[in-house]
């Protein structure tokens, strides 16, 4: 296969760039303010895949020089429990932003939960009210993974406005919020989903397109135009390719999209894991300081 022409979109570089902005924005805040921005995370159970999300959330922000709590609850915490968790950090003066690490386990109603957060310290941006203020073009604490979607593709392509951009997926997490992003930017979007017809003509038509599926690799070379900017969302597990390694009952993770074959055809494009999903955890950080600056009444 020939050399890769497509530019590497490289998360780590954009996300380590975020936390660092992050970190002086709260070493202002504390200076200028008095104020420390504090982010509570909420875990439930022990799903080893959000330990590890949770654990990072917890680092990162240290690390930026917040104020962090981690509330870590058995797998049978009550509704009632967790909501009445959720209503404390809602009035608590120390914290600015709430993220509830989805999904929760079961029967607990993830539904009722966002219901009764503080739009206002909703740094997942998951709230009716966020998801509102967005589509109606209002500010709005925005989804983490589409904002860091955005940032990496202003940082790469620069204006999109007027670009044609199709998003494959239209969950609330990632596919709708992006569309909306895509929109405000003034880019020309179209949401495709699973009944979307002729999807790989669909892709063709896309200067940016964004996959936010859940199916490894399906994204193929030939449904891309050339030059587009590909920004890869999934993250799926699938057995190594090497045989053995294969047989050993080892997995590694791999995006929607053919990451080697669309390199031949795009013009950016993300690695997985390396991408988008570096963006997530500094995206949350800068929506902990908005919401701290908003609530504080600063500017
Ligand atoms: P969902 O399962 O909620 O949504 C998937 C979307 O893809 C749905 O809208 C579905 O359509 C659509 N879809 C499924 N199959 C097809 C198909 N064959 N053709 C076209 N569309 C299809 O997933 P999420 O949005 O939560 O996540 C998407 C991916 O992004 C996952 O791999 C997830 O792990 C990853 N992710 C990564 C994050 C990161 O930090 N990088 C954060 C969050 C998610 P329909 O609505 O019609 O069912």
């Amino acid at each position: 296969m020939p050399e890769s022409t497509a530019q590497l979109i490289d998360g780590k570089v954009y996300a380590e760039r975020l936390r660092a902005s992050v970190a002086g924005q709260v070493a202002a805040l504390k200076a200028s303010n008095g104020l420390q921005p504090g982010l509570a995370v909420v875990l439930v159970g022990d799903d080893a895949a959000s330990q590890i999300y949770v654990r990072s959330k917890g680092e990162q922000s240290l690390a930026a020089g917040m104020h962090s709590v981690t509330h870590r609850l058995p797998g049978d915490t009550t509704q009632a429990e967790l909501e009445r968790l959720v209503g404390e950090l809602n009035v608590d003066p120390l914290i600015h932003g709430v993220l509830v690490q989805l999904p929760l386990p079961k029967p607990l109603d993830e539904k009722r939960v966002l219901a009764l957060l503080n739009p206002d310290k909703d740094v997942d941006g998951l709230t009716v009210a966020n998801a509102g203020r967005l589509a109606s073009g209002l500010s709005a604490l925005v989804p983490c993974t589409p904002m860091g979607c955005m940032i990496l593709l202003r940082e790469t392509v620069g204006d999109l406005a007027g670009k044609r951009a199709v998003v494959v997926g239209r969950s609330v997490l990632v596919g709708r919020p992006i569309a909306q992003l895509l929109l405000q930017a003034d880019c020309t979007v179209t949401i495709a989903h699973s009944r979307t017809r002729d999807l790989p003509a669909v892709c063709r038509e896309a200067d940016i397109l964004v996959a936010a599926v859940g199916r490894p690799r399906m994204i193929g070379a030939d449904w891309i135009k050339p030059g587009a900017a590909v920004i890869d969302v999934g993250i799926n597990r699938v057995p190594f390719d090497d045989p053995v390694k294969a047989a050993e009952g080892r997995t590694k993770v791999v995006g929607d999209v053919d990451f080697k074959a669309a390199s031949q055809v795009a013009g950016w494009i993300t690695p997985v894991p390396g991408g988008v999903g570096l963006m997530t955890v500094a995206v949350l950080l800068q929506n902990t300081v908005a919401a701290a600056k908003l609530q504080a009444g600063i500017a």
